[in-house]
């Protein structure tokens, strides 16, 4: 399930004092860009900042509401603009960015596993064809050095451990830090953390064993604390996932579930490892937004609509499954009409084998942040809780159907 990419594995370790620690990222920050969580209103959110005392530190939070992805597949996104010069020709301006390199710190072991998931489809890593990369989010996500902290708290929804998205990762990071009673223990995961550590050489240290020790002591506690909030649950992530695969419930099930959804779109969007977009046309000049022009300047290269010397846009924005009109087709054709459709499928590609094997890791890192945000508790841990005890109870599954066993699964909460 583990991804594999070139250049990724872990190298070496290091030592640095939270001191030293302090003064590589009030370096970044004078001179480059440094993102990194911040409190807003007593919410963790991360955002650019100039100054490190605005940094919320890993001991006061456990992960922030919305993930990371934000910078690198924002949540609007201009594609392109274009213009109508005559009645023949049109000026189309592909938007590139110069994207200067920034350093992501603080970043959660699950929203790494996420930006690993997202790199997988975006990048053309899943059809081994870089060529075929998304070229606004490649352009972001190469100028991203991701400097992660291993969690030491988890929060009542968190679930990484039952997704092989946490607490503390073997990939997929440039650094991961983890901290200890005196100091950080850096792993060095990739060329580019490599390079940021030889860039700040004078202020590493060589880690020592009884530093390793206390690492992997901390990892293990962690993990530890999951089955204290509930030692006799677990997530049935790998069981959940049989149940989709094959499928062996009933549209009952789904139906009961799609109801309790209001459909606000929550759970994708602030899911680190969604990535359905939108794409539509539409008008840079206020005036054009206005009245019945608004409707047919919407998409005007489809309707003819005559827009001489206007300026357009094309913008992609997030799109998220659960919603009404995802995946309607042009004559009406309309898949997946009710909620609980929609749901089935949500959870098809979030835990199914079949896209476990394309996408090479589950859909969901355990970040929990869906049960966090659903009005209907249509969180992944809730909903796969709730399978399984459908097939118990055989109320739910075709007759001959019985609960796969849960085996291969850690502690997890509630
Ligand atoms: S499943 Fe929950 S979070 Fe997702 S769209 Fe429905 S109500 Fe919103
Ligand atoms: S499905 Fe839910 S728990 Fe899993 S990664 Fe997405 S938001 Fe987090």
């Amino acid at each position: 399930m583990e991804r594999k990419a070139e250049g990724t594995q872990r190298k070496e370790t290091r030592w640095v004092s939270t001191t030293d620690l302090q003064k590589i990222l009030e370096n970044w920050a004078e001179k480059g860009v440094l993102v990194a969580p911040t409190k807003v209103n007593g919410e963790v959110l991360f955002q650019r900042i100039r100054d490190i005392r605005e940094i919320c530190w890993d001991e006061d939070y456990v992960n922030s509401l919305v993930p990371p992805k934000e910078f690198v597949l924002p949540n609007e996104e201009r594609l392109l603009s274009y213009r109508r010069t005559d009645d023949q020709n049109w000026v189309v301006e592909v938007c590139s960015e110069e994207n200067q390199e920034t350093i992501l710190f603080g970043v959660r072991s699950c929203d790494v596993a996420g930006l690993a998931y997202l790199d997988r489809f975006l990048l053309g890593e899943m059809f081994s064809r870089p060529d075929l990369a998304d070229p606004q989010y490649k352009a972001k996500r190469e100028k991203f050095i991701l400097i992660s902290i291993v969690c030491q708290k988890a929060a009542p929804t968190c679930m990484c451990v039952c997704c092989d998205g946490g607490p503390a990762l073997t990939e997929g990071f440039d650094w991961q830090l983890t901290r200890l009673t005196d100091g950080w223990l850096v792993e060095i995961g990739s060329e580019k953390g490599e390079k940021l550590a030889t860039g700040f050489h004078y202020l590493l240290q060589p880690a020592t064993d009884e530093a390793i020790k206390e690492q992997k002591e901390r990892v293990a506690t962690i993990i530890r604390t999951f089955d204290q909030y509930s030692p006799d649950e677990r997530v049935p992530t790998m069981a959940a996932g049989r149940m989709v695969s094959r499928p062996l419930l009933k549209e009952e099930f789904w139906s009961r579930i799609g109801s309790r959804c209001v459909e606000c779109g929550g759970c994708a969007f602030i899911c680190p490892t969604c990535f359905c977009f939108n794409v539509v046309d539409r008008p840079l000049s206020p005036s054009l937004q206005e009245g019945d022009a608004n409707e047919l300047a919407f998409c005007p290269l489809l309707v003819g609509f005559n827009g001489k010397g206007a300026d357009y846009e094309r913008v992609r924005y997030r799109d998220c499954c659960m919603l009404q009109g995802f995946v309607r087709q042009a004559g009406g054709i309309y898949p997946r009409r009710t909620t609980g459709e929609r749901c089935k499928t949500r959870f098809f590609h979030k835990l199914s084998w079949q896209f476990l094997g394309r996408m090479n890791r589950l859909g969901c890192t355990g970040c929990g942040r869906c049960l966090r945000t659903c009005l209907g508790e249509v969180g992944i841990s809730r909903v796969a809780t709730e399978m399984t005890e459908a097939l118990a109870e055989k109320k739910l599954a075709p007759a001959g159907v019985t609960a796969p066993k849960r085996e291969h699964q850690r502690g997890h909460p509630k």
